[in-house]
């Protein structure tokens, strides 16, 4: 096992990552940049190297900068959590190429998946569904355009290949709007991801995000850890995810499980990762492959009792699953609600100092955040500040300790999108299950009215 690891992130799952080494007995090695030098997960680390100023592209995205962090300190190992560098297969590759392990997947498995075109070529070889659409990026051609979308149907949507975090995608009802919106695509993709490539793809009506999550390590073993449901989205950002899918049938998802993990042993995936997919109408149609550990992954560990991040250092220190598929059980439920420093309503972020912050307990209740009372948030990342995760029996018992849970929660200082979620947990149609991905967008509009 490593004795050192260099977690090259920030927040919560910094500080996530930093409990996981030190259960293992692994020293971890905070980088921070000015703007988190008081962060308490930084005081608490076994060393911490600062690696630049505020903004993230001279700090937390600096390749150099992180490389020679895991030099001076003798670090083995770099676990890149989520967001920032995780997904960057030449950084993985710098990585290895110092002479350090990359916790996660190999370049290759990065930029095959990091790249939705080629990663959804990957997966119709291996058998995967995908959504109908483009067979690969969109040529110059309008006639080829206009003649793709008629064969797909509308509507159809404009993807960018490179693109992420909710953004470059565009949705088309008409064909007298559709050159023009690939036109505007492909510049913002090429402006915001360094890659102007867009695909199509129909856009289904009602679908539900269900995302199936995959440990495998570098024996050719891989196992699927079920499904969490992350419908619940604004701006195609998830706000609250949860594991088992309400309502869909258990040999549904034993199968589309066993594709995915049939899928890793193909490509010589490794670590963990999560295959995205929509569901409508009883059919799964993958559309992203997310090869690094996600901001929900509590939900899947609280329903098996797997610790994905522990997981994760093992299969990249070189070990084998401790559990072969058949010994992976769901047990109960789980819903995670992401706590961000915005308006619960305006959305607008709410950066700066913490006065009060006090965090639920008792039976089923995790709280993951590395924020405390008179920490300041600052104003240069993600507004995301804390996730708070429960555990049932049922369903009704999950919802009925989140509710208690969030009727606990104080936070003064700035605002928060708390009380956005407790009223969510009492909507009738939420509490029923099974909402699709327009459903908060819906409630929030019908809210305003
Ligand atoms: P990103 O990498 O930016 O997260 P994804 O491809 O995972 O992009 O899509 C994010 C969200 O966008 C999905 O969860 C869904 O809400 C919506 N979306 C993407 N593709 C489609 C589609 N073909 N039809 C309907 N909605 C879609």
């Amino acid at each position: 096992m490593f004795k050192k690891i260099l977690i090259a992130n920030r927040g919560e799952i910094a500080l996530r990552v930093q409990r996981a080494c030190r259960e293992m007995g692994i020293q971890a090695v905070m980088v921070y940049s000015e703007a988190d030098r008081d962060a308490k997960y930084v005081k608490l680390a076994d060393e911490a190297v600062c690696i630049g100023p505020a903004p993230s592209g001279q700090s937390y995205l600096s390749m150099p900068a992180i490389i020679s962090a895991a030099e001076v300190t003798d670090a083995e190992a770099i676990h890149p959590g989520y967001g920032f560098l995780s997904e960057n297969a030449d950084f993985a590759e710098r990585v290895e190429k110092s002479g350090f392990v990359f916790i996660g997947p190999t370049p290759e498995s990065i930029r095959i998946m990091g790249d939705k075109v080629s990663a959804k070529q990957a997966m119709i070889r291996a058998g995967v569904p995908c959504v109908p659409g483009s067979e690969g990026a969109l040529p110059d051609d309008p006639v080829v355009i206009k003649r793709t979308a008629k064969a797909v149907g509308y509507p159809v949507i404009i993807k960018a290949a490179g693109g992420g975090g909710g953004r470059g995608m565009r949705v088309v009802h008409t064909e007298a709007a559709l050159l023009h919106a690939v036109q505007t695509t492909k510049a913002e993709a090429g402006a915001a991801f360094g890659n102007p490539e867009v695909y199509m793809e129909k856009f289904l009506q009602n679908p539900r995000h269900i995302e199936i999550q995959v440990l495998a390590d570098q024996h050719r073993n891989a196992v699927y850890l079920f499904e969490r449901d992350c419908s619940m989205q604004r701006r195609h950002q998830k706000v609250i995810e949860e594991a088992p899918a309400p309502g869909i049938p258990r040999r549904l998802i034993e199968k589309i499980g066993e594709r995915c993990a049939a899928a890793c042993k193909k490509i010589g995936y490794r670590g963990a990762g999560t295959f995205e997919f929509l569901y409508e109408n009883g059919e799964f149609y993958f559309i992203e492959m997310n090869t690094r550990v996600q901001v929900e992954h509590p939900v899947t560990e609280a329903i098996t009792g797997i610790d994905i991040v522990r997981t994760q250092i093992a299969v990249a220190a070189g070990e084998k699953l401790p559990f072969t598929q058949r010994q992976i059980q769901v047990r109960g439920h789980a819903i995670e609600c992401r706590i961000n420093a915005e308006d619960a309503y305006k959305f607008t972020p709410s950066p700066g100092r913490v006065t009060t912050w006090h965090m639920p307990g008792g039976p089923g209740v995790r709280v993951d955040s590395h924020v405390y009372a008179n920490y300041m948030v600052p104003p240069n990342y993600d507004s995301m500040i804390g996730k708070l995760i429960v555990h049932g029996d049922t369903r009704e018992q999950a919802l009925a300790r989140m509710r208690t849970a969030l009727s606990e929660v104080a936070v003064e200082g700035i605002k928060t999108n708390v009380p956005l979620h407790r009223e969510l947990m009492v909507d009738a149609n939420f509490e029923a299950g099974g909402t699709n991905i327009h459903y908060l967008e819906s409630w929030l509009a019908q809210r305003e009215r």
